[in-house]
C-alpha cells in the first residue's frame, strides 16, 4: 500500500517544501501508479540541495521504500531506487571497484546527486553524472524506458533536473580501486593561488582551496593524491594543519575524513565522513562554474567585491571540474572553476549579495549549481546554456502534460 508522510524541509531547514505530501511507494508498480495519477509531481530523495529545484505545489514521491540494489556486471554498477554514495562504495570497494571521484560528503542520493551534476574536484575528473552510462526513467505514463550513451536523449537523461521522469536505477562506471592520500595545508600564499589558480588546483588528483577572500589564517589547501603527499604544496610554503583543521569560519567539528594516512578511495575523497553530520549544518550553499580558462580573471573579480558579502560567508571552496558532453551540465564541453560559498543560514542576507557576484562573474558566463541558491535571472541561466533548447525539446517530447514541470524549471530553464 502507498504510504505517505509529511514534505518537511531540506536538509539544512532554508527552505521548507509546498508539497501537500511525500507518497512513499512500495514497489514499481505503485510508482507507476503515483506518476500515472499526479497532475504534478517531483521526487525528494536525500534533500540536500538548496532551493525548490525538488518542490511542487502537489505532492512529492520517495523512492525510500523501493528495492535498492547493488549490482557490478562488465566494470559498471548498476544502483537502483535511492541508494547513497555511502552505502553505494563499500559494497563496489568490496569488488574491488571504485568511482572516478566523490563529492565533499558522501550521504547524498546517487539519483539526487547526479540530476543536479554534483561535483568533487580535480582537473581530470568529471562531474559524478558524467560517470552515468545508462539510466532506467519512468515517465509520466508510468512506462520504463532504459536511456544509454546510445540514445539520442541520452546527454538531457544523465543530467535531468528530475524533468524527464523518475529515475528508477542508473549504471556508472567503475574503474579498479584505488587509495588515496590526503592532506590539508595552510601558508600557501593567496598570491600564489589567485595568480596561478590551475596550477594549484591541478596539482593534485583533487584538490580544494578553502578561503574565506581575506583573512589568510582561513586559506587552506586541502590535496587529495594517490600517489602519496604531494611535494608541491611544501615548495608553496604549505604546512599540514595537524588534527585541529578548521573551514573558515564552519564551526569546526570532528566530522572530517582521515589525513596523512592512505586509504581507500571512498574513505579520503569526500571531505565529511559518512557516520557525522557534514559542513556546518545551519547553512546555505551557493556555487558558479567559469572556464578554467578565466579562473585567474573571475577570482580577481570576486575579490573586489568580497567585502559586500564577507558578513554572510562561513567558507568559499575552490575546485575543478573536467568538461562533459550532458546539455546541462555547468562543465558542459569546458573544463571549469567552481567558486563555492557556504553561507550563514540567512535566507534574506544571502539573496541580498548573491547579484553582485553574479554580475561580477557575468563577464566569464558563469553558471549556477542546479541544487544550490542562485538568483540569475532566467535569459541568463538560457544564455550560458548553448543545449538548452535541446534539452527542453526532450523534456516536452518525454513528459508533454508537464507533470515534472515546477516552477524552478519554468524560472530557470523555460520549461
Ligand atoms: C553539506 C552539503 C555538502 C554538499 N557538497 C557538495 C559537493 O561537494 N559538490 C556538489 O556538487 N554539491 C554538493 N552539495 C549539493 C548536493 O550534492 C546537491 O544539491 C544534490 O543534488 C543533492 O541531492 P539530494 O538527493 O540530497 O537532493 P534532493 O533535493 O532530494 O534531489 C535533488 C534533485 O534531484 C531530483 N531527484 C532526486 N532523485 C530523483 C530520481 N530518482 N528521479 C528523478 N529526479 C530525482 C529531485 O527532484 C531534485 O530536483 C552539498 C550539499 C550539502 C547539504
Amino acid at each position: 500500500m502507498i504510504q505517505r508522510r509529511d514534505a518537511g524541509a531540506t536538509w539544512s531547514g532554508n527552505h521548507r517544501y509546498r508539497a501537500t505530501e511525500v507518497l512513499l511507494p512500495g514497489d514499481l508498480d505503485e510508482l507507476a501508479e503515483v506518476v500515472a495519477s499526479a497532475r504534478s509531481l517531483r521526487v525528494q530523495a536525500t534533500r540536500h540541495t538548496f532551493n525548490d529545484i525538488a518542490d511542487t505545489d502537489a505532492a512529492l514521491v520517495s523512492l525510500e521504500r523501493l528495492p535498492t540494489h547493488v549490482e557490478v556486471v562488465d566494470g559498471r554498477v548498476r544502483v537502483e531506487g535511492l541508494v547513497t554514495f555511502a552505502q553505494l562504495a563499500p559494497v563496489i570497494e568490496a569488488e574491488g571497484r571504485a568511482l572516478h571521484n566523490l563529492g565533499s560528503l558522501p550521504h547524498i542520493s546517487v539519483a539526487g546527486a547526479t540530476a543536479t551534476g554534483t561535483h568533487g574536484s580535480g582537473v581530470r575528473n568529471g562531474n559524478l553524472s558524467s560517470a552515468i552510462r545508462a539510466v532506467e526513467i519512468m515517465d509520466a505514463d508510468g512506462r520504463m524506458h532504459r536511456i544509454d550513451q546510445t540514445h539520442d536523449r541520452f546527454g538531457a537523461a544523465a543530467l535531468s533536473l528530475g524533468a524527464l521522469g523518475v529515475v528508477t536505477a542508473v549504471e556508472l562506471q567503475t574503474e579498479p580501486t584505488y587509495d588515496i592520500t590526503q592532506q590539508a595545508y595552510t601558508g600557501v600564499a593567496w598570491a600564489d593561488i589567485a595568480g596561478d589558480p590551475e596550477r594549484v588546483l591541478g596539482g593534485s588528483r583533487s584538490v580544494s582551496v578553502f578561503t574565506t577572500w581575506g583573512d589568510p589564517a582561513h586559506d587552506l589547501v586541502w590535496a587529495k593524491s594517490d600517489d602519496g603527499t604531494p611535494d608541491w604544496v611544501e615548495e608553496l610554503g604549505g604546512r599540514p594543519v595537524g588534527d585541529d583543521i578548521h573551514l573558515g569560519r564552519i564551526r569546526t567539528v570532528d566530522n572530517t575524513t582521515p589525513r596523512g594516512t592512505a586509504g581507500p578511495w571512498h574513505t579520503r575523497l569526500p571531505h565529511f565522513r559518512a557516520d557525522a553530520l557534514p559542513s556546518d549544518g545551519d547553512e546555505i550553499q551557493t556555487e558558479y562554474f567559469v572556464p578554467l580558462a578565466s579562473a585567474r580573471e573571475a577570482l580577481a573579480a570576486v575579490k573586489a567585491i568580497a567585502p559586500a558579502f564577507e558578513a554572510q560567508l562561513l567558507v568559499t571552496e575552490l575546485r575543478t571540474v573536467a568538461a562533459d558532453e550532458l546539455w546541462l551540465s555547468p562543465a558542459y564541453r569546458r573544463d571549469v572553476l567552481a567558486i563555492h560559498f557556504t553561507w550563514r543560514n540567512d535566507t534574506a542576507g544571502v539573496l541580498a549579495v548573491l547579484p553582485s557576484i553574479e554580475e561580477a562573474l557575468a563577464p566569464f558566463d558563469a553558471r549556477p549549481h542546479w541544487g544550490k541558491a542562485f538568483t540569475l535571472p532566467g535569459e541568463s541561466v538560457r544564455a550560458s546554456l548553448t543545449r538548452v533548447d535541446d534539452f527542453l525539446a526532450a523534456a516536452r517530447e518525454v513528459d508533454p502534460r508537464g507533470v515534472f514541470r515546477n516552477d524552478f524549471l519554468r524560472r530557470t530553464v523555460g520549461l
